[in-house]
Formats: structure tokens, sequence, C-alpha cells
């Protein structure tokens, strides 16, 4: 493809000198990346490269992203909990958003940085006071599933200002938490998708 890129139009031949193999043996090479649509060729003028197609390709790759095969380990902590002891689970954890379930083990809010710094410059007692108090509870809360694609997740991320979505699955009692999507896996994700174009 760098071949192409940069010296197309280029024939098959000339592909093949350049690699120093036969020209039958880039043959099935040639023929895959056409049909891919990362090459395009031309009879009697050979093969030249097809940015185009590669952003078509890109943005079917995005689509094709899950939030399954990004997600990390959830952080998650009981809604008894103290602020206090919730601040040193942020550090301990070195996460950004706290997950806050109920005794059931249900997701019951979010804890974000902001929230805890609030509370702790709000003259609150933060060793007796209990994150319920402070946190953004259901049914308020923007979760998604292991299925949803990146992209709606980027988008409700955006849309609601927030830098983590719980990814849940509903339980007998209410909706468990599986796992944690950032902004983060997001970028991550971006950067997995540029390098396998070779960006
Ligand atoms: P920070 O507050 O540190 O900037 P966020 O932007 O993630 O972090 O959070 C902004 C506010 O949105 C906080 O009050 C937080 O509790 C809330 N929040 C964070 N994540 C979610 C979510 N998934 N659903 C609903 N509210 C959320």
């Amino acid at each position: 493809m760098e071949i192409v890129k940069y010296n197309g139009p280029i024939t098959g031949e000339q592909i093949a000198e350049r690699l120093d193999l036969a020209r039958a043996t880039i043959r099935p090479d040639l023929a895959i990346l056409t049909m891919a649509g990362f090459l395009d060729a031309r009879p009697r003028v050979g093969y030249f490269y097809s940015g185009k197609k590669i952003a078509q390709s890109m943005a079917d790759g995005m689509v094709d992203m899950k939030v399954g095969d990004f997600q990390s380990i959830p952080v998650v902590v009981n809604e008894n909990m103290s602020v206090y002891d919730a601040i040193c689970q942020m550090f301990l954890e070195d996460v950004g958003t706290l997950f806050v379930v109920d005794d059931h083990h249900c997701l019951a809010g979010v804890l974000s940085r902001k929230d805890l710094l609030r509370s702790s410059i709000g003259g609150v007692d933060m060793d007796k006071i209990p994150v319920n108090v402070i946190m953004t509870r259901m049914p308020n809360i923007t979760h998604c599933s292991k299925h949803d694609s990146l992209l709606q997740v980027a988008k409700k991320m955006i849309d609601n200002q927030i830098d983590a979505l719980p990814v849940t699955e509903q339980g007998e009692k209410g909706l468990e938490v599986i796992g944690r999507i950032t902004k983060t896996n997001i970028t991550g994700a971006f950067v997995a998708l540029g390098e396998e174009y070779d960006l």
C-alpha cells in the first residue's frame, strides 16, 4: 500500500520488482487490497491508492467498534461508604469516576472527581456523610450495554457532558455494573483504528 501510495499509478509488475518478488506471488494480495477498496486498479494504467475508500472503510470500522471490546473494569463503592473513603478509593484505584451500588450490588449512582471536590470544600463532615447524599443518582444515570457501539457512547458523553458511563446488564434486582467506558477508552479506540490503517 505504501509503494502504491507514494508511486502510484504503478503496475503490478513494478510493485513486485520493488518487493523483490514475482508478479504471481503478489497477485492474491493485490486482489484482496483492490476488493477491500484500499487500492484501485485501472487497465493499462496500474494500481493507485484510494484515499476516499480508506476513509469509508475506516468509518465502517468505527461503527463496528463495540463497548464490550474496549471497556475497563468498573470501580464500584457501596452507597453507604463515606465521602472520605470514596476519595481515598478514587486515588487508590486511579480512576476519575466511581460507580455507586446498593446492597444488592445494583447501580444506584455515580461519583465524579468534581462531585467529591465540591463536597470536600463544602464544609461537610466527610467522615460521616455517605456518598449517596452527594452522588448523581438513578434514574438519572446514563449507562450503556456492552453491545452498544462506541460511537453511540461517545455521543452520549458529549451530549451529557460526562466522562464515563457504567456498562450494565439487567439483573433480577436492578442494573448490574459489568464494566466502565471512559473518554480514555474512546481515545484508545481512536488510536487503535489509526494504527490499523497505518496512519
Ligand atoms: P467531573 O465532574 O469531574 O468533571 P464528569 O464530567 O464525568 O466529571 O461529571 C459531571 C457530572 O455528571 C457529575 O456531577 C457526575 O456525577 C455526573 N455524571 C458523571 N457520569 C455520569 C453518568 N454516566 N450518568 C449521569 N451523570 C453522570
